[in-house]
């Protein structure tokens, strides 16, 4: 079928708007009618070729917050069938192997990639795509907000449960909360029970930690920041970095109480940072990178979404040959949480 849609045909160059043909699904493939995709500071990532840039990939449709409908299935695929709704998996994971056998989809041995890297994503009316990587999604939420749960929300459920394992009286710190990730980090670690303040550089932005649940504070120099309006003497427990810098990375470090977690998420080529071995032996600290979540935990924050317990914000929601302006919003730090573009709801 020809559609049209946004594609790459150089990474790091602009987004074409143009007609193509999309094949068939293959076997263990899948058509599906996109709703809506999400927009956020990855799908920028994958466009600059941050996270691969062979030239055999293009072009390439970007996009990987993707929420949609089963339109047709190739051979060999069962458990999907057409009118089913469903969101995307961001990893091209293979299944087989005993990381994706054992639910942890995302450090899967045989990694063929991502959606919207390796293989065209959301920012079409349609996608095909691997059956594995479709996952029921519950019909009572809304396209728009629904593009949040795939990573936006999924990704701080494998933070929270999984990595950081937050309970009541951790004393939690996200760096950079006002962003698509870090709003919903600020819920989340509030949902496991947390006392959470959020760094933001943005005072714009302080309303939106306020509204889920944190205290915000701000980090435009990280040597400003001051915890003590909000904790007094007391140091977090766990610090979230989704900012990625060497400033916000040696503060995290720093500011960490006896036995704290720092979890690391955002990570930029050539970007390091000092740890020092007797700070964290005199304080018994822990250091934990976090990458995506599992399949079950897409599941499980599609629940958590359709019980009200955490609540999708994406503040700019835009028609088909509009996402530039948000990706305008996310450059310049502006936007509030995420965005999304809407082909069909
Ligand atoms: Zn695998």
């Amino acid at each position: 079928m020809r559609v049209e849609g946004y594609r790459l045909h150089r990474w790091g160059g602009e987004l074409v708007w143009e007609t193509f043909e999309l094949p068939d699904p293959g076997p263990e493939e899948a058509l599906i009618q996109v709703e809506a995709c999400g927009i956020g500071l990855t799908v920028l990532n994958c466009i600059r070729g941050d996270l691969a840039d062979e030239r055999a990939a293009l072009p390439r449709v970007p996009g990987h917050e993707i929420v949609g409908r089963v339109v047709a299935v190739g051979n060999g695929v069962t458990g999907l069938t057409p009118g089913q709704r469903v969101m995307v998996y961001f990893y091209l994971s293979c299944g087989t192997c005993l990381a994706c056998r054992s639910g942890r989809d995302s450090l899967c041995r045989n990694l063929a990639g991502w959606v919207g890297v390796h293989r065209d994503g959301g920012y079409a009316p349609y996608a095909v795509l691997p059956a594995r990587n479709l996952l029921p999604l519950p019909e009572s939420i809304p396209a728009a907000q629904a593009t949040a749960i795939p990573d936006a929300i999924a990704t701080p459920l494998h933070v929270c449960k999984t990595r950081a394992q937050i309970r009541p009286g951790d004393r939690v710190v996200v760096i950079g909360a006002g962003g698509g990730v870090g709003i919903h980090m600020v819920q989340m670690a509030r949902l496991f029970g947390a006392e959470v303040v959020g760094l933001e550089a943005y005072e714009e932005k302080f309303d939106l930690i306020r509204e889920a649940g944190g205290i915000p504070v701000l980090s435009r120099d990280f040597a400003q920041v001051d915890l003590r309006p909000a904790w007094g003497e007391e140091r977090p427990t766990v610090v979230i970095d989704l900012v990625g810098t060497p400033a916000s990375l040696t503060w995290a470090m720093n500011a960490l109480g006896p036995g704290g977690r720092m979890v690391v998420l955002t990570t930029f080529r050539e970007v390091t940072f000092p740890a020092d071995p007797r700070q964290m032996v005199f304080r018994e600290l822990t250091l934990l990178g976090s990458r995506y979540a599992s399949k079950a935990e897409l599941i499980e924050a599609a629940e958590l979404v359709a019980r009200g317990m955490i609540r999708p914000v994406v503040t700019q929601v835009v028609p088909p040959g509009e996402v530039e302006t948000v990706h305008q919003a996310l450059r310049s730090g502006t936007l509030k949480g995420r965005g999304a573009v809407v082909w069909s709801a």
